[in-house]
């Protein structure tokens, strides 16, 4: 494992992995501070092309493209949690990537993701094991219903999981994950759904960014309101657990981790090691956004104050959503960020906007 121990320089190269409009905004960003991004994608579409400064068009398992992509850069980042651990590893040899192989293996396995959560003493909802029909009766009859029954891998947005009602059957859910390795989770009632924005350096500093209240429609995040409705010490218990863990992991760069909200109790649902969806809103209501905040982490630059001056909400613009372009661009004071995809298929993210107010005390 290499490290960063000084401040990269502008004009140095940072390499993401993944060119979604993750990767994008993670460039824009780093162009304003004079660095340059090379981007590593599979897709010869990839938003993130067309605003950096170099790309390779590969496949994640290409080793030799990954070698020569290594050569071009100062350190290695990603933008997705799915990039496989043997490409991770292999570029860790090589050059300096962060956030690191450990903390990407952890989040990308919801049994070794819950398991390191709950060693915190962090609480996590009940979960157990599935490896096939006889293990998920088994932990069906230790969690009871309702339940939640997820794909150990590779979930996002909704997809690989399913719930289990009083009358489900455990073949009919195990099927409708295509059977494979799972974990079961108890369903939590929860009220709100929030998360927590974080970034660790180099050398251990940790900035924790206000809680948002996120809203979901089809499983896909449609809106973050800023401050979340919350009591002041669910807001800290919160932003407690997101120092813990980020610090725990030794982890370099944002992190971004789902919590669910009952009453006052604070329970995590998953880590995201990457720039995230519900910190969007800090591009127009911060002094450095989490895209800034990750590039200065993963640079070795000092981190930037995450204090907020403004309440925001944030929205999504999905699928068939960007057709209001026109009208969301006649708004003169809306902060409309459109990502250049040129497909919008349903659910897609497209673009989304933040309608930042004057903070309220
Ligand atoms: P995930 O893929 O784990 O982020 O789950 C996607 C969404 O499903 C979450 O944002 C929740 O709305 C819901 N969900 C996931 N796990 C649970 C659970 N254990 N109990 C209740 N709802 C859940």
């Amino acid at each position: 494992m290499k490290r960063i121990d000084t401040a990269l320089a502008p004009g140095s190269r940072i390499g993401i992995l993944g060119g979604g409009q993750l990767a994008r905004m993670l460039s824009l960003a780093a162009a304003r501070l004079g660095l340059d991004c090379h981007i590593y994608a599979p897709e010869a579409d990839s938003p993130a092309f067309a605003v950096s400064a170099a790309r390779t068009v590969a496949p994640y398992d290409d080793f030799a493209a990954l070698e020569a992509f290594a050569r071009e850069v100062d350190v290695v980042t990603y933008e997705f949690e799915n990039v496989p651990g043997e490409t991770a590893a292999f570029l860790d040899a090589l050059v300096p990537v962060a956030p690191g192989v450990h903390a990407l293996k952890t989040a990308q396995d919801r049994i070794a993701e819950k398991t390191f959560i709950a060693g915190l003493g962090i609480p996590v909802a009940p979960f157990a094991e599935v490896a096939d029909e006889a293990t998920l009766d088994q932990a069906l009859a230790r969690i009871g219903r309702p339940a939640v029954l997820k794909t150990r891998r590779f979930g996002y947005d909704g997809k690989g999981q399913t719930k289990i009602h009083a009358e489900t059957s455990s073949a009919a859910a195990f099927s409708d994950i295509s059977r494979q390795p799972a974990i079961l989770e108890g369903f939590v009632s929860f009220e709100k759904e929030i998360s927590v924005i974080a970034a660790r350096s180099w050398s251990g500093e940790v900035a924790v960014y206000d809680v948002p209240e996120n809203h979901h429609e089809n499983h896909i995040l449609k809106t973050s309101t800023i401050p979340a409705r919350i009591s002041a010490a669910v807001a800290d218990t919160a932003r407690s657990f997101g120092s813990r863990i980020i610090a725990a992991l030794d982890y370099v760069g944002v992190i971004g981790v789902e919590m669910f909200v009952a009453g006052e109790t604070v329970i995590v649902n998953e880590i995201a090691p990457r720039v995230h969806n519900s910190g969007h809103w800090t591009m127009d209501a911060c002094a450095v956004s989490q895209f800034e905040q990750h590039i200065r982490a993963v640079c070795g630059w000092p981190l930037g104050a995450p204090e907020r001056y403004a309440d925001v909400v944030m929205t999504n613009l999905l699928g068939d959503d960007i057709n209001r372009w026109q009208a969301l661009a006649a708004e003169p004071r809306l902060h409309l960020h459109l990502y250049g995809k040129r497909q919008a298929r349903p659910g897609r993210k497209m673009g989304h906007f933040n309608r930042v107010t004057p903070r309220q005390p």
